[in-house]
């Protein structure tokens, strides 16, 4: 099994069924929370499509597993190589014909006369992006035998660009595939999302990603308290044991959640503009924030399912859990911080706490 991956192993057997069969779907669909591995999973895909030990020349064309595809290659087959030229590429982000669409000037092509600004902390993903990937695809790859366009995060499209690419996904191209990475499925066009084969990305046990990062050779006693922080997301456990200044104190922050989401519209004002002020300094810290708050709406969630005390609408709480995605993918697109946080906060329902905000954070220990 792949090691470049961590969990998700059926996803990963399904994946290299796909790429072997003798039309491997051109367009997929990644859905999952952020930080669970699903861009990771689109390169799985891309590796496996592209590895030149995995598909020799001679059988170029022809399916290794026939027209069958539910005939599943044994779970020892091999992976791809990590050592031929499409491989290396790939993994060094340098493959010219694998390409990351996301919002910001990538792609970016406006009309011919049109005078058009450069656009680096767009929110969304553009027309003029979705029309330079149009144009990109109406080519052959330069070098590629699949061509892999992962658009992340997928539901970023303005209406006309959700309508050019359902368009593209209508009518593809055969030499590219395009895999759709969100969080959000329920934000994209539905007949976006039905024409892609859909793959659920759902978070992975403590355990697994504990042994994962161990046998990546991080410290045992780090590994475990990232895992547990990651709360099931092997991509938010990596960036903790590189920066375990991002687990923070758990407690402390949570607490804060807790006060915050009691507290009155003006303290969440004031929340906001500090967030803003220190998110200019110390990214890190604000992200661990961010984790803090999803840890605290999820437990609210799990709550509200269990009928416990001081329970919020559920609906509130899967409002207040896309705020977070939304501000977090807002951020790393560089938009204005300060309106960022306070449509997320403005975005969280009131809470009641049953408890004192000390002992509501004792209760995610
Ligand atoms: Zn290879
Ligand atoms: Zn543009």
């Amino acid at each position: 099994m792949s090691a470049r991956i961590i969990g998700h192993e059926d996803i990963v057997r399904e994946l290299a069924a796909l790429a072997a069969s003798e039309e491997p779907p051109h367009a997929l669909l990644f859905a999952g929370p952020d930080g669970t591995g699903r861009a990771a999973l689109a390169i799985e895909y891309a590796l496996r499509l592209n590895c030149e030990r995995l598909n020799p020349p001679t059988t170029a064309g022809a399916s290794l597993w026939g027209a069958d595809s539910s005939l599943l290659p044994p779970p020892s087959s091999p992976g791809p190589c990590g050592e031929c030229r499409p491989c290396r590429l790939i993994l060094e982000g340098t493959h010219p014909d694998i390409i990351a669409l996301g919002p910001g000037d990538t792609l970016c092509r406006p009309r011919d006369g049109e005078s058009h600004a450069k656009h680096p902390d767009s929110r969304d993903i553009r027309i003029c992006q979705v029309r330079g990937m149009i144009d990109l695809v109406a080519r052959y790859p330069f070098e590629a035998r699949h061509r892999v366009i992962v658009i992340d995060p997928a539901d970023r499209f303005g209406h006309e660009a959700a309508h050019t690419v359902l368009k593209t996904l209508e009518e593809p191209p055969g030499h590219t595939v395009f895999c759709l990475v969100t969080a959000a499925p329920e934000a994209l066009l539905e007949t976006i999302v039905s024409r892609c084969r859909r793959i659920e990305v759902r978070p992975v046990p403590r355990a697994r990603i504990e042994a994962g990062l161990v046998e990546r050779g991080f410290d045992p006693d780090l590994a475990a308290r990232a895992a547990e922080a990651s709360r099931g997301r092997p991509g938010r456990a990596i960036e903790f044991v590189r920066h375990p200044d991002m687990m923070g104190d758990r407690g402390r922050l949570l607490e804060r959640c807790a006060r915050v989401a009691a507290g009155p519209l003006r303290e969440r004002f004031s929340y906001a503009r500090d967030l803003a002020d220190r998110w200019r300094s110390d990214r890190h810290a604000i992200l661990a924030e961010l984790d803090a708050w999803e840890a605290f709406w999820e437990e609210r969630l799990r709550q509200g399912v269990g009928g416990g005390q001081g329970t919020v609408a559920l609906a509130g709480c899967v409002e207040a859990l896309r705020a977070i995605t939304t501000a977090r993918a807002d951020l790393q697109a560089n938009v204005m911080a300060r309106p960022a946080f306070e449509l997320m906060l403005l975005a969280f329902p009131r809470v009641t706490l049953a408890l004192s905000p000390e002992e509501e954070s004792a209760a995610y220990a």
